[in-house]
Parts: C-alpha cells; structure tokens; sequence
C-alpha cells in the first residue's frame, strides 16, 4: 500500500475526471455534498476529447427515451454555466439508397425520438458548409433536431473549471487513484476517506485502481481510428449539423429491432463486407474552428496492440472522400479503444458498499451521463435509505463539512440547490453487485 502523507476527507469521490467522473462531481455539488475528484492526468484528457462531442438523443434506447429530454435541458444548462459550445443544430443523415430512405424514414415515423424527414435541399441547408456539396446528390434523409453537440476539445476543460471554482469540490490532477477500500481511496502522496464513492476511470481495466480490475468484468475492447480533416478554404466557422451515415444508423443497438435496420445491416454484409467487418461507422462533425472530425473505424484489433491499421484507415480515408466530395487533406490522425461488443452505456457495478464502479460506454454514455449519474448517487446515497435523512438533516441543521470546506446547502454557485430532481429512479440502470449489503452513506463531518 503507498505511502499516504495527507488525508481528505469528503463526502463523495470521484475516481476519473472524464466526462462521467464530472458529471458524478457536479451531481454531487447540486446535492450540496461536497466531492474530491481523482485524475491521473496532469489535465482533461478524456474520451470526449478524442471524439465528435456528438449527443445523440434521437438513439437512445427506447428505456432512456422518457429520460430525454431532462437530459438534453440539463446538458443546456451546465453548457451555458460552463460556457461550452452546443451546437444545436441536430444531427443530419443522408438516404442514397431505397435501404437507407427506409431505415430514415422508420426512424421519423417514431414520434418520441424528434426526427423528420427533410428534403436533399432542406440537408444541404443545415449541413457543415465543407460538407454540403456532396449532400446535394442526396435522396432527402433525417434531420434529428433534438441531437446535440458539444466542443469535444473544450468540453472537459469547462466542466471542471465549474468545479475549480467551487469551493467545496476539488480536482486533483496529477494523482492516480492505485488502491481502493470501502470508504478510502489511495493515491501516491493522497488519501480520501469519503461516505460514497465513485469510480469512472474509462474503460482500460489497466488504470482501475486495484483490487477493481480482479473483480469486475470488463468489456473486450477495439481500437477505434479517427481523422481531423482540414475545412475547405471556402469553409467558414464551424457549425453545422453532425452527419452520420445511415449505415451507421443501422448498427445502432437502439435500431436493432427495426426492420428497415436489419434489412440495411444485411444488405450491407452482402455489398459491402469491409464495412461491416472494420466496424465503420461514419460521422463527421465540425469543430468550432470548421475542420472536420471524420470517425470511426473499430478496427478488428486488440486495444492493447500498439499499432493503428493501414486497412481501416484507407477505408475511413475512403469514405470521408465520399462524405466531402473532394481528396481530404488530413490534419490528425488518432486512435482509442471502444468495447468491441455492445455493452450498456449505463453498467454500473459495486464492489463493496459505498462504491460504485461506472462503465462510460456505447452511443448514449454522453447524452445521457447526467441523468445516468443522478440514477448512480441515488443508488449509492439512499441504498439504505441514508440520503433522505441526509437530505432533510442538510436542509434543517446545516450541511456537514468536510476538509474541503463547507458543503454549501444551496449546491455549487448559480445551482439550484439540494437534491430536488434526483428522484427519477434509476432510469433501468444495469446494476451488479459484488456485494451483499446496500451501502449506508454517511456524509463526512469534521
Ligand atoms: C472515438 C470515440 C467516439 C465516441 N463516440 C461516442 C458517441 O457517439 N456517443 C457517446 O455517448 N459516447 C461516445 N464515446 C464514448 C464517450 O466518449 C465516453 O463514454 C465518454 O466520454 C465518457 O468517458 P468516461 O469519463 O467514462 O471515460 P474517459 O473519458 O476515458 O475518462 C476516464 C478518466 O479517468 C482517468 N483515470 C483512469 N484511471 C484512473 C485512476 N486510477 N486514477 C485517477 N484517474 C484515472 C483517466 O485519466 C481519464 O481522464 C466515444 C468515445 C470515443 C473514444
């Protein structure tokens, strides 16, 4: 066990401050606890980073859908507090078969996902204007308004400056968490004795602090590989609508059960089997600046192989010249690693009480991480029932404190205080437990 030269004590921890671990922090501070936040980064380098910073609503799995809509208000208002870019453009997708016109056209006639369908002008019109030309060839497609998009390489960067200006929440970049036991997390020169805590440390079991990776199951996983396109010189600002190619609809898990996707699905098995096999899913957005981010191949390799694949990228190289309508000139080219299977953007396992573990994964992770992280504390907080009483003692005698300060009642500055929406239920989160006993949480006091 390292040696500890300091102990915090808090009320919640947060292992990881990816877009997950964040959104567990600020749930927290809306609940007037207050919340140590782990990072083993220097600073916000999480998968949000390295992706289109797509918020795809009109996705989700029929079981978030009724959560939808909380979820995008509640991404609008911690944007703006934050000061993020949203794009709310909604995201766009051209039909250039009679297959994809079918699939689109199911999806519009499903009210709850806010998607209609738009004629080739009406897409050309919303597009990124780099990416528009080759729209015009068009069939018509979707336009799903709900659908956001934020700064990808901004993004963690506001988050957490929310919270560094917070004073009862606190990041501690630089510090890995290594060892974790009910109620205390080590770190190297650190530890944190907290009353819950939450462990989003992304989806390399490589970092997760031990025992974690000996006892939970873990996804296997793919190496994705994405490219930043340079905008056309005709090309503005950024803006615009995320495009996403239909066939990347069709592998979508919330479609499964769509006719129109499996059609599409063996259609392009049959026609295009490289596709199929390297995992293409095609989305293009633009940054704030205008370059395209063009993504993603999961190519058919091991994430831990320390090779990128000439193959997939070709195939991506390929298809973005498609997407664009002229030879792309690539700025970056990067990769990361996405679970090779489908895995529920919502698992969340618990060790031992107190702490639960929580997988970031699958195309509705980000859209929904809010929602998800309050389903996450309520389960973690009221397992015993302990946060009601917790809530009402904060509201009638004061809050606890904490090393970090004192827990505001009211939550983090220009929030609404206490926990007054969090009573969704868990919103059908998968959860294990390793462990027999609800956790009791008990907030710090001094
Ligand atoms: C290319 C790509 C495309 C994607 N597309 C989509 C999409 O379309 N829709 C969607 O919803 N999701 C998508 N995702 C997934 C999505 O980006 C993630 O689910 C989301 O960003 C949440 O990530 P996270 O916080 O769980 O993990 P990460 O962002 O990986 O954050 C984990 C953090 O924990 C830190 N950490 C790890 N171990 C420790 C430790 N022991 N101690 C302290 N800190 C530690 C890491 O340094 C990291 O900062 C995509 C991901 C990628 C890579």
């Amino acid at each position: 066990m390292p040696a500890a030269s300091a102990t915090i004590e808090t009320d919640v921890c947060v292992v990881g401050a990816g877009l997950t671990g964040l959104a567990h922090a600020i749930e927290a501070r809306r609940r007037g606890l207050s919340v140590v936040v782990l990072e083993r980064d220097t600073r916000p380098r999480g998968a949000l980073t390295r992706s289109c910073g797509q918020l795809p609503f009109a996705l989700l799995p029929e079981r978030d859908l009724e959560h939808a809509q909380r979820a995008r208000a509640r991404w609008l208002e911690l944007a703006r507090r934050a000061r993020l870019a949203v794009s709310e453009t909604g995201m766009i997708s051209p039909a250039r078969t009679e297959h994809e016109l079918e699939l689109l056209e199911s999806i519009a006639a499903q009210p709850q996902r806010q998607a209609r369908m738009a004629s080739a002008a009406a897409l050309t019109a919303l597009a990124p204007r780099a990416l528009a030309p080759a729209l015009r060839a068009a069939r018509g497609g979707l336009h799903a308004a709900a659908d956001l998009r934020v700064d990808p390489r901004g993004g963690l960067v506001a988050l957490s400056r929310l919270l560094v200006a917070d004073p009862s929440a606190r990041i501690e970049w630089g510090t890995a968490a290594r060892e974790i036991e009910p109620g205390l997390v080590h770190c190297d020169a650190l530890r944190v004795r907290a009353g819950a805590t939450v462990v989003c440390a992304g989806l390399d079991p490589r970092r997760l602090p031990w025992p974690l990776a000996r006892l939970l199951p873990t996804p296997a996983l793919g190496r994705v590989q994405l490219l930043r396109i340079a905008a056309s010189a005709t090309n503005g600002a950024g803006g615009g609508a995320t495009v996403t190619a239909a066939a990347a609809l069709a592998a979508q898990p919330a479609l499964d059960a769509v006719p129109a996707a499996v059609a599409l699905r063996r259609r392009l098995e049959l026609e295009r089997p490289e596709l199929v096999e390297n995992g293409l899913e095609l989305t293009a957005a633009s940054l704030p600046g205008g370059d395209i981010v063009v993504g993603e191949v999961v190519a058919a390799r091991e994430a831990d192989s320390p090779f990128a694949s000439a193959r997939a990228e070709t195939l991506l190289f390929s298809e973005a010249r498609l997407l664009l309508g002229r030879e792309p000139r690539v700025l970056e080219r990067w990769t990361d690693i996405r679970p090779r299977e489908r895995v529920s953007p919502r698992t969340m396992l618990s060790p031992f009480a107190g702490t639960m573990v929580v997988l970031g994964a699958g195309p509705a992770a980000r859209a929904m991480c809010h929602v998800h992280a309050a389903a996450v504390l309520d389960e973690l907080l009221e397992g015993a029932g302990a946060a009601a009483a917790w809530t009402r003692a904060a509201a009638g005698l004061g809050v606890a404190q904490s090393s970090i300060g004192r827990a505001s009642r009211t939550g983090a500055p220009g929030e609404r205080g206490g926990s007054e929406s969090s009573r969704s239920g868990p919103s059908g989160l998968e959860s294990h437990s390793t462990s027999r006993q609800a956790p009791a949480f008990q907030p710090m006091r001094r």
